[in-house]
This record gives C-alpha cells, sequence and structure tokens, in this order.
C-alpha cells in the first residue's frame, strides 16, 4: 500500500482540529499537530499513538505571530511527505463592532485570515506541482450571515469562504483538492474562550459530528461542505443565483435603476 500522506492540522489542541487529529490518525495517517498548547498536543499525541500506532508530531506555535506562521509554513514548504493541511486554527470575538478593540480585531483577523492564507499559500505550489494534496480551510456559517451581529468574525469566515471556493477554481485542474468546510454552533471551547454568555448560546451540533460529516464531504471531494444544512438544495440555489449574476458584471453602463 503507497504511504499515506502526513496531514498538518491547526488548532489541534481542542475542539475541532483534536478530532481530526483523532480520525485521521484512526485512517493511519501520521500527522503534525500545531497549536500553542504543546502539552494537550503531547498527551492527546500519546494517546492516538499508543491507540493507532502512527507518527505524531507536536509543533507549538502561535498563528497570530508571524515568526511561528513562518516557521509553519517553512515546514508545509519543505516537507513533501505532508499532503493534506487542515487550516483550523481560529477564535471567536465577543461583544459588538463598536465595543471590541481595534487591537482585538485586528488579532482576529491575524489567526482567522492571514494565517489561514499564508499556510495556504506556503503548500499551494507544491501541492500544485506534485499534482496530489489537499487543502481543508474551517469557515463558518457566520459567514453567511451578517444578520448574526458578528461582523468581523463572520467576515473572517466568508474570506475564509470565498478564498477556499477562489483556491478550488485556480488548484483542482492541477489536481489538487480544496475543501470549505462551514459549520455552524458545535461544541467546543471556542465559545467559552471568546466571552460568550453561557446562558445565551445557540444550539450545539456535538463535535465529532461535525468533523465525521466534515469528512464525509472531504471523501467525496466535495467543495463547500455544510454539515447542518439538510436541504442540500438551498446551497445549490444560493450558488446558482450569484452565478446568474456573472455575465451581467460584464456590463458597461449603469443599470437602469441608477439613471438621474
Ligand atoms: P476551540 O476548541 O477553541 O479550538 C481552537 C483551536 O485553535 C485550539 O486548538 C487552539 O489551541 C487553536 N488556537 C487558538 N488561537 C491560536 C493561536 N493564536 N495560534 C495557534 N492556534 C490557536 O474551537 P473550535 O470550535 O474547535 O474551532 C476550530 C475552528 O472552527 C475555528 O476556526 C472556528 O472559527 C471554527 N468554527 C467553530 C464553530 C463552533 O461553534 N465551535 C463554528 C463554526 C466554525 P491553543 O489554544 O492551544 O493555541
Amino acid at each position: 500500500m503507497p504511504d499515506l500522506p502526513i496531514v498538518l492540522i491547526t488548532g489541534a489542541s481542542s475542539g475541532i482540529g483534536a478530532v481530526y487529529a483523532d480520525r485521521f490518525a484512526r485512517r493511519g495517517h501520521d500527522l503534525v499537530l500545531v497549536a500553542r498548547d504543546a502539552q494537550r498536543m503531547e498527551t492527546l499525541a500519546s494517546t492516538l499513538r499508543a491507540e493507532t500506532g502512527v507518527a505524531i508530531e507536536v509543533v507549538k506555535a502561535d498563528l497570530t505571530q508571524a515568526s511561528d506562521v513562518e516557521t509553519v509554513s517553512r515546514r508545509l514548504q519543505e516537507d513533501d511527505r505532508i499532503g493534506v493541511l487542515i487550516n483550523n486554527a481560529g477564535a471567536g470575538l465577543s461583544g459588538s463592532f463598536a465595543t471590541q478593540s481595534s487591537a482585538a480585531q485586528q488579532n482576529l483577523i491575524a489567526l482567522n485570515v492571514s494565517a489561514v492564507v499564508a499556510l495556504a499559500n506556503a503548500v499551494a505550489p507544491r501541492f500544485a506541482r506534485a499534482g496530489t494534496g489537499a487543502i481543508v480551510n474551517i469557515g463558518s456559517v457566520v459567514g453567511l450571515a451578517p444578520e448574526f451581529g458578528m461582523s468581523v468574525y463572520g467576515a473572517t469566515k466568508a474570506f475564509v469562504l470565498y478564498l477556499s471556493q477562489g483556491l478550488a477554481v485556480e488548484l483542482s485542474p492541477k489536481g489538487v483538492y480544496v475543501q470549505a468546510v462551514v459549520p455552524s454552533g458545535t461544541r467546543t471551547e471556542i465559545w467559552d474562550r471568546s466571552g460568550a454568555d453561557p446562558a445565551n448560546l445557540p444550539p450545539l451540533m456535538e463535535v465529532a459530528d461535525l468533523v465525521d460529516a466534515a469528512l464525509v464531504g472531504f471523501d467525496r471531494r466535495e467543495p463547500v461542505t455544510v454539515p447542518p444544512l439538510h436541504d442540500a438544495a438551498l446551497w445549490d440555489a444560493f450558488q446558482g443565483a450569484r452565478q446568474a449574476m456573472l455575465p451581467g458584471f460584464a456590463a458597461t453602463v449603469p443599470a437602469d435603476r441608477y439613471r438621474a
């Protein structure tokens, strides 16, 4: 049997990333786990090594810090055994736009946007040259819902969805699979970490169910996987409405409704 690629998972110390680590280890993949809490990742790694026999490396990195992003990027560029990137590390931010500090918003963008782009950029050329590889980016339904009043978090996740769809257009002809995973509220530490009021949490999906559904989409090579969306036709209609506008964007005169 050919060697399975190594899977590099960011945000692997808890929640969705930790379940991805469990599932890929049980599929027989060696892993590189990335997050800030090395001790937690070591604990997970020793359990998974004992239970599955795969090799697991732990890389401590704060993905809001350019030097740490650079370290992980270099690893992705140089280690051609890594064939899957799970761009999962992310955080939320409580409060309304006007009450959040600019520093906190910029920090969120560094983690949820800049690091995601940098790590995808680090692997994309190598994957494209090899004609294989997979990039999985974790978005959120909030990225489709400005109505939820989580403007900066939602904007980072809208970015992740757009980036994933754009990368799929650019990279799938070269043999590289790109998946956007779009969870809704999922039972992880993100709520507590972002200061959400425990009395006001939305209904939550269990994290194992979320990741197992995302992996069904991964195995089917779906470009966008929305585990909580039961009516798949709604997504197709949404994409259809967007694509129906594209020819009109070539218009060189303004629409009639804008004529004075
Ligand atoms: P989580 O349990 O809080 O996990 C977040 C992970 O990201 C942790 O492993 C954390 O590890 C890591 N992380 C946070 N800040 C980091 C930093 N500066 N540098 C490196 N790693 C960092 O939350 P989760 O729900 O699993 O979140 C995973 C992804 O799912 C995020 O992108 C989130 O936006 C997305 N998502 C979650 C939900 C939900 O309801 N849970 C819904 C939609 C989308 P360390 O603290 O050890 O660094």
